[in-house]
């Protein structure tokens, strides 16, 4: 995976290549699709949800600039696979996920891994966590049609957020905040599911 998927299509973070080479992704796939863990795709985790595919996982980890005294947050924990790849890569993670079901589930293999820098929150992440603001690094893993001021608000300095954006037709966006200003660049076409907005 990380040779064929990841380093041949333009990933070079070695951090990046490292913690994707060590975080066991048939953990968090349902036992029906084992087989498939490790393999080119995204896959269904159970409540119309899915993981993401390896490569976009490691393409948006590596543009968040991951570094051990950052402080990252990430709406929609889903299975908890980028999760874990994020908490190898810096130091705090914060993850907020709508599904009690799917943070519930996420939290134990997350546990049983060993992981003690993951802080959990079950509830609308486009509101962000306020109370931990501002973060180095945003990751956003489902869709909004545009983005959340909560979630520029609480970016820091030099922060950089990754965050797919738009309803059929969505591109991932770059955000970052330098000198005060709001800078957004289109990346890549890409297919996330919708990030769902209570407010
Ligand atoms: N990072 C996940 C991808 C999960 S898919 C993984 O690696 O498995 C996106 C997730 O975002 C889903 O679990 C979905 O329930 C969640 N989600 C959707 N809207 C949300 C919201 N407003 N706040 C928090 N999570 C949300």
């Amino acid at each position: 995976m990380v040779d064929n998927q990841l380093r041949a299509r333009g990933i070079k973070d070695e951090n990046v290549l490292q913690a994707m080479a060590k975080v066991p992704r048939h953990l968090f796939v349902p036992s029906t699709m084992i087989d498939f863990a490790y393999s080119d795709e995204p896959l269904p985790i159970g409540e119309g949800q899915t993981i993401s595919q390896p490569y976009i996982v490691a393409y948006m980890t590596e543009n968040i600039h991951p570094q051990k005294w950052k402080r990252a947050l990430e709406i929609g924990t889903g299975s908890g696979y980028q999760t874990a790849i994020l908490a190898e890569l810096v130091k705090e993670v914060y993850t907020v996920e709508l599904i009690p079901s799917l943070a519930e589930k996420a939290q134990e293999i997350l546990a049983k891994l060993g992981y003690q820098n993951i802080h959990y929150r079950v509830g609308d992440g486009t509101q962000g966590w306020p109370e931990e603001a501002p973060f180095d690094a945003i990751l956003v893993t489902a869709a909004p049609a545009k983005i959340p001021f909560a979630l520029e608000d609480q970016l820091a300095e030099k922060g950089r957020m990754i965050i797919p954006v738009g309803e059929m037709f969505q591109d991932l966006y770059l955000v970052l905040r330098q000198k005060n200003k709001i800078i957004r660049k289109k990346l890549i076409p890409v297919r996330f599911v919708p990030l769902v907005s209570l407010h």
